[in-house]
């Protein structure tokens, strides 16, 4: 029977490096070698680490809670020791390995079992070609989720792993610029084999499926470490279990044990926004969503909760075609996500109220959601400010004004000039900026001028 389990790693959205006050700059682009660097990420002798960033260790809390573990109550950083050049001070620091105690354990997400979840440092990076070493990366807060082998397929793990990434999108505790990797153990009928270091879904899919037809043809007699070709599309061996390096944990003396009170616990786990499974069956169950538009909707949690608020107004029905249609409609033409543009859920519902009221045409109202981005404003005002004027006592101040502003047509209308009173008309026309009824104006002038 075949047993998939995942190691999954991703860097943690945090502002500054995990032991230092650098900026954090993974995912960043174009950002020019060792620029966020101090004596701590760089490892100068002497350099002691810092405590480790409380947004870091919040994150991984909460993604912890959010995978339904357990919280341990107390954080033991060790060294994880090895010889690499983008690693100077000779060892990593981690929550992981033989003494540790993960941050959470013995979680259930989606119906796959949590092993543990962890956090721990990024090396540097290094260029073997010209030996160049960047350390821009250098401390940066790496997470890692292992499950148990619980899956049984490709495709299953694909369909967890989106959905973890939806969910963890919630909280926003992974940089989704530089995406998740994951190392993937698969056992079949012999031995458990580790490919490493997979860094994409497709590629992911590809490894799991070229490794299982693999194993049928030649079955594992030794626990191995195998990597992912992803231009050949296969697996290569890199080493047998008896190769396996030794880390020679120990735990850092440089930092204290981080006690992880139960009411910091409980003040994340409070603050965590329901998942996007969670939000699916609210909408479906509650508010009698169909599945298809739930499905949309729950994609990312800045819609869904703006469709949340919205709905407290106006006809979830409009506001389902004018949020999973409309509104993605200009948000992917500006190429914009909806954090970073300014629609006020207010004014969004006034938009509707002005169509579902006929007052508007649906035309001029994408024109004007077209209008919202990147700050939306009061629909209502935009509209009055166009609206036609008919009321008779209003056209009257317009129609004093233009009268005195011309007072000589004025009086060759009232000396028998017919032809005076359309210029007069004229001008009321041009100062409500054609919005005044025409006929009220003629009748109010004619009234006046008598
Ligand atoms: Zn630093």
């Amino acid at each position: 029977m075949t047993k998939i389990g995942l190691e999954i790693h991703g860097y943690l959205n945090t502002r500054e490096k995990l032991f230092c006050k650098c900026k954090a700059m993974h995912g960043k682009k174009h950002i020019k070698p060792n620029t966020s660097i101090c004596p701590i990420c760089t490892s100068q002798p002497g350099a002691k680490p810092m405590l480790p960033n409380k947004e870091s260790t919040d994150m991984v809390i909460q993604t912890s809670l959010i995978l339904g573990c357990k919280i341990n109550e107390k954080l033991i950083w060790q060294r994880k020791h090895y010889d690499w050049p983008d690693l100077p001070k000779g060892y990593q620091n981690t929550i992981s390995g033989s003494y540790a105690m993960p941050v959470g354990k013995n979680g259930k997400f989606l119906g796959i079992k949590i092993t543990e979840c962890h956090i721990e440092e990024d090396p540097a990076s290094w260029n073997p070609k010209t030996g160049e070493i960047d350390y821009n990366k250098s401390g940066s807060p790496l997470i890692e989720i292992v499950t148990e082998p619980d899956f049984k397929d490709s495709e299953q793990v694909i369909e967890w792993l989106k959905q973890l990434k939806a969910t963890l999108s919630y909280i926003k505790s992974i940089d989704k610029t530089s995406g998740i990797k994951a190392d993937i153990n698969i056992s079949t009928t012999g031995k458990r084999i580790e490919i490493k270091n997979i860094n994409s879904l497709k590629n992911i899919k590809s490894a799991i499926e070229y490794e299982i037809k693999r194993q049928k043809k030649e079955i594992p007699k030794m626990q191995e470490t195998r990597m992912f070709d992803e231009n050949k599309e296969i697996t290569i061996k890199m080493r047998t279990k008896e190769e396996t390096e030794d880390y020679r944990f120990i735990t850092e003396p440089d930092l204290p044990i981080i006690k992880i009170e139960r009411l910091r616990v409980d003040k994340l786990e409070g603050n965590l926004p329901e998942t996007p499974h969670e939000k699916l069956r609210k909408l479906i169950k509650k508010h009698k969503i169909e599945k298809q538009h739930a499905e949309i909707l729950t994609k990312k949690l800045e819609i869904v909760e703006f469709f949340e608020k919205v709905i407290k107004k106006i006809k979830p029905k409009l506001a389902i075609h004018w949020i999973t249609i409309e509104l993605l409609r200009v948000l992917n033409y500006t190429k914009k996500e909806m954090e970073e543009v300014n629609i006020d859920p207010y004014h969004f519902i006034e938009l509707m109220d002005l169509v579902d009221a006929g007052k508007i045409t649906e035309l001029k109202a994408k024109e004007i959601l077209n209008e919202f981005i990147p700050k939306s404003f009061s629909p209502k005002k935009r509209v009055q400010k166009h609206s036609k004027i008919s009321k008779a006592d209003i056209i009257e101040i317009y129609v004093k004004q233009a009268i005195k502003e011309n007072t000589k047509a004025a009086e060759d209308y009232k000396s028998g000039k017919n032809e005076s009173l359309n210029f007069l008309i004229g001008q009321v026309m041009r100062i409500t900026d054609k919005r005044a009824d025409f006929k009220t104006v003629r009748k109010v002038l004619e009234k006046i001028l008598k």
